[in-house]
């Protein structure tokens, strides 16, 4: 380890979790932060002044270089990812993610980085395992003999794996947490890449709006999944990092809910009913998936526990303000074209 080194370096940081982690990181008044993502800065969804922030494509190594420079702590959350839709159709892009781990990991070996950290997925399990509405919750061990999600799971396995192998051949100090379904405010809630909670809640809200009381569902509405709040998530990535476990480690709730659960408490949240119209056609992934938190609650003697009933109310009325403003922007411009005519 280099004593010179200072920073934490949050990878992703335009997007949902990165945002978060980067806010917490502050809150916890971590001396100097670097925020890396992509992205144009006026699409993060958070984007703190106190901090540095920096816009690169760490698909290149001499950016991931530059990104990992005096680097104490790195937290890898960059990705090409996002719900069903966009995991099924974007299989190669997803792979290419392979080239931002990669490099962020030679690059923290060359500046000799603390402690490095990496967020894979519950994309990593067997599919095997995952056929019936009831699959038993998935253990680590689950994720082999390995077929992992096409593209992305894959992609996220493989990464895992360099992980690990960066840690056993060159000591690096790398610590991976397999996410379960994240979901909460300042994520992406239209779009594509939106995943079940956002679109679930952004659609019950363009219902109510609009008086047209119907809401589409991808799938039978049978499948079940479970849903870890973003504070969940930003608290686990700390105690993970911070713990002896070396393999692969859940991080997710284990409260399994159907599809047709959880438009239950978004119709109840929003205080409607609506008639419901299932497409059999969209993608909509594997029959059954919870994260079982046995691991997590004998390391960590935790584990998730925000009720998806009081995280999705959070995330319903972010969504709520976010859907007024666009829709306010929207009428904007369409009275600026009028008047321009
Ligand atoms: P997100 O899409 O909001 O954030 C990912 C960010 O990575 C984006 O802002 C994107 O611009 C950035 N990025 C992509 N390619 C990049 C590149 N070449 N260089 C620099 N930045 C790049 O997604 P998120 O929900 O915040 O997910 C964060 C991490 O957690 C990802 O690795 C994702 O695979 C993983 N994960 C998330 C969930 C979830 O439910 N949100 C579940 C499992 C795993």
């Amino acid at each position: 380890m280099n004593n010179q080194n200072k920073t934490y370096v949050v990878t992703g940081a335009g997007g949902f979790i990165g945002g978060a982690l980067v806010d917490a990181l502050r809150t916890r008044g971590s001396e100097r932060i670097r925020a890396v993502d992509i992205k144009p800065f006026q699409e993060w969804y958070q984007l703190c002044d106190d901090v540095e922030n920096l816009c690169l494509d760490l698909n290149l190594k001499e950016n991931c270089e530059i990104a990992s420079r005096d680097a104490k702590e790195i937290y890898n959350l960059a990705a090409n990812m996002g719900g069903m839709g966009f995991i099924e159709n974007n299989k190669a892009l997803c792979m290419l993610s392979v080239l931002i781990n990669t490099h962020m990991l030679q690059a923290a070996q060359k500046c000799g980085v603390e402690k490095y950290f990496y967020s894979s997925s519950a994309c990593v399990y067997n599919a095997d395992k995952q056929r019936s509405f009831e699959a038993p919750s998935l253990k680590e061990g689950d994720a082999y003999p390995a077929l992992a999600e096409d593209g992305y799971g894959w992609e996220k396995l493989f990464s895992e794996r360099m992980c690990r192998h960066f840690r056993e051949d060159f000591g690096l100090y790398t610590r991976v947490a397999r996410f379960h379904n994240v979901y909460g405010p300042n994520g992406t809630w239209y779009g594509g890449r939106e995943k079940a909670p956002a679109a679930i809640c952004r659609k019950v809200i363009e219902a109510k709006l609009s008086s047209r009381h119907e809401i589409e569902i991808w799938g039978t509405g049978n499948q079940t999944r479970s849903f870890m709040y973003i504070d969940d998530c930003i608290k686990g990535i700390d105690l993970i990092m911070n713990s002896e476990v070396v393999e692969p480690i859940n991080l997710g709730s284990s409260e399994a809910v159907t599809v047709n659960q959880l438009v239950d408490i978004a119709e109840e949240i929003a205080g409607v009913r609506l008639i419901r119209k299932y497409d059999l056609s969209a993608p909509n992934g594997v029959n059954g998936r919870n994260s079982d938190n046995t691991l997590i609650k004998k390391w960590l003697n935790w584990e998730p526990h925000t009720p998806l009933r009081v995280g999705l109310e959070k995330t319903y009325r972010w969504i709520y303000d976010q859907y007024l403003a666009r829709e306010r922007g929207r009428a904007r411009v369409v009275r600026a074209s009028a008047a321009a005519q």
